[in-house]
């Protein structure tokens, strides 16, 4: 009976732990909030298997590609993941499902995608050349270089840099992004891009036997090829914040950088990636020496294999920071990944203003959000030579990953978790951040140096093991997963987890039932389970919500903005295939929590409803 009420425990924990993927929401493209453009790749999956055994995955390896048809993109045996493509015209969900089943499988999921992190895009932006960059630096010097970063906020950087030891190691930091723009003065003239010494460029030949030809300077997951470039900006925008974290780029001649930039492009040119690449990308970074990982991208989908990947840097002792996401919304509720994964290495960074006021669309979270740093208008480096103001996440998360370097550079053998609570603690409290963030402040680089200087190392870290979070993913309820009941045998122990079961779910259904049928909650249309975003505007502000079951006659909603009973809300609700968008409005019937609203549609446009009820063919009945 303890065997059987731990595992009620398990499926219990399942039911109403992590929020999985089917709350998902985009992180930002272009717009806020933005919906993804689409959330896995085609015909794409990551498989686990249960035993690390080489056997196994030969075994299994044969069975997939000559019984059905699977392609094997990649195998990463150090993490026990295959990356394999479905045959032509194979669903995901149906391969998913499938690959489930079997009993060697541990976990299976799409390849979802994930997005780069900065609102605007930096295109048609006037970009600045060097010389205007330098002469504007000058100028207004307390607000450009004095320290300041070309943000307002005071971060302490330069009075940081005359304290550094005199020299250290040459710490690495990967740029996990769209590519890096090599031939930009600021990165050629310190001598900051990482240099791969055992590999000979274009040779064609993979000379230092890492498993990647002429891996000079970073790798290109999206080309599969040494050769690197940025399509679209970001990610040179995002490592030129880096590199300025440690020293002045705006005012030439530039002194030799302290540190090193690893570009590894798994973004493409419209700043989309896969989650393939990006832990492809991981472990690269890893296995080559980088021991801190800025990640300026993001999106709803929790991914298990992803989640593994991390798990293994924060292993090795390497900090993975991450983009907290700009949709304005709470990721206590609504996670974003990987930002939200719980793995002590990750540092989850929001976003602040010139004048420490949280950034208008930057996601917060007393719970998951560890910190804020400046990411509103951020003056850096852009592909050409030129330099760009952009806003995001995506420009806050690089201060807290150039401040991790120089911390190991000051301090080489601080491991990711302490070099985390240098700089979360050594942060400046801001009101702003108060029950927004963990730890309610702003990073202080000079403040978080002066702490590291003086730390006693520890040597070691807390535990942390790996355990999938999405109770769709396991093939079966024993084990670390959360899986389904249909799984479990047939003996007695069965029988008396469904009664146990049964105990706790009926009068959950008398009282659902009864809440369903209260007030003005009666139907006059079926409805049914959907999965899906929606933007809000409420008095002309946008927020982001989810819808989890849908009618013609309205919607059930999911958001943490407080909604009036009776009132108005305009909704763009994201078609389940993420392919369109319709606009309704509809007036607030229920609240839950204040965090579950009945809408009901008003005035709806028959358009409207005739799509409405074009999505609904696919979905199961509530
Ligand atoms: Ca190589």
């Amino acid at each position: 009976m303890v065997r059987t009420l731990a595992k009620i425990g398990i499926y219990v924990a399942c039911l109403f732990g992590y929020a999985s993927h089917a709350h998902g929401q985009g992180s930002g493209a272009n717009t806020v909030p933005p919906f993804p453009a689409k959330r896995y790749a085609p015909g794409e999956v990551i498989v686990k298997l249960k035993s690390s055994s080489s056997a196994m995955a030969q075994s299994f390896r044969g069975k997939a590609v000559s019984q059905k048809g699977f392609d094997v993109k990649a195998h990463w045996e150090g993490l026990g993941l295959m990356h394999m493509q479905a045959k032509a015209g194979a669903s995901v969900e149906a391969t998913v499902e499938d690959l489930r089943r079997d009993p060697d499988v541990e976990f299976a999921e799409p390849n979802y995608i994930f997005e780069k992190a900065n609102v605007d895009s930096g295109q048609g932006i006037n970009p600045l050349t060097v010389a205007q960059t330098a002469a504007i630096s000058q100028s207004a010097n307390q607000a450009f270089s004095g320290g300041y970063l070309a943000t307002g906020a005071p971060i302490a950087a330069t009075t940081a840099w005359s304290i550094l030891a005199p020299s250290g190691p040459q710490v690495i930091v990967a740029v996990i992004d769209t590519g890096l723009d090599l031939s930009h003065p600021v990165f050629t003239s310190t001598n900051s891009v990482w240099r791969n010494l055992g590999e000979v460029a274009g040779n064609g030949v993979d000379d230092d036997g890492n498993g990647y030809i002429d891996d000079v300077n970073g790798f290109n997951f999206v080309s599969h090829t040494g050769a690197m470039l940025d399509d679209d900006g970001h990610g040179t925008h995002v490592a030129g914040i880096v590199l300025a974290t440690t020293q002045d780029i705006y005012n030439p001649p530039l002194a030799d950088s302290k540190i090193k930039i690893m570009p590894l492009k798994f973004l493409d040119g419209t700043g989309s990636g896969r989650t393939s690449d990006a832990i492809e990308a991981i472990y690269y970074a890893v296995s080559n020496g980088a021991q801190v990982l800025n990640n300026s991208w993001g999106g709803g989908s929790y991914s298990a294999s992803l989640h593994q990947a991390i798990t293994f840097a924060y292993q090795q002792g390497v900090l993975f920071v991450a983009a907290a996401g700009n949709s304005a919304t709470n990721n206590d509720a609504l996670p974003m990944f990987p930002a939200s994964y719980d793995v002590p290495n990750i540092v989850s960074v929001a976003a602040t203003t010139n004048s420490d006021a949280l950034a208008y669309f930057s996601n917060f979270g007393r719970g998951t959000v560890d910190m804020g740093s400046p990411g509103f208008d951020i003056l850096s480096t852009y592909p050409g030579g030129y330099f760009v103001s952009m806003r995001g996440t995506s420009m806050a998360t690089p201060f807290v990953a150039g401040l991790a370097a120089l911390i190991k550079r000051e301090r080489p053998n601080v491991l990711a978790y302490q070099i985390k609570t240098l700089i979360t603690t050594g942060g400046d409290s801001v009101t702003s951040l108060v029950n927004k963030t963990k730890m309610e402040t702003r990073l202080n680089v000079h403040e978080s140096i002066v702490s590291a200087k003086a730390a006693t190392i520890d040597t070691t870290q807390p535990p942390y093991t790996f355990t999938n979070r999405d109770r769709n993913l396991a093939s079966g309820i024993a084990g670390t997963g959360c899986g389904t009941v249909t799984k479990m045998g047939g003996g007695p122990e069965t029988w008396s987890i469904l009664l146990l079961i049964a105990l706790f779910a009926v009068p959950f259904a008398i009282w659902t039932a009864l809440r369903r049928t209260s007030g003005d909650n009666r139907r006059a249309h079926p409805r049914y389970k959907i999965d899906t975003e929606v933007k809000l505007n409420l008095d002309g502000r946008e927020l982001i919500g989810s819808i989890s079951t849908i009618g013609l006659g309205g919607v059930q909603l999911n958001t943490n903005a407080m909604l009036d009973r009776g009132g108005l809300v305009r909704m763009s609700i994201l078609s389940p295939d993420g392919q369109e968008v319709v606009e309704v409005e509809g007036r607030v019937v229920w609240s839950e929590a204040n965090k579950a609203y009945g809408v009901q549609f008003q005035q709806a446009r028959e358009s409207v409803l005739s799509r409405i009820q074009s999505w609904t063919r696919g979905l199961v009945k509530t």
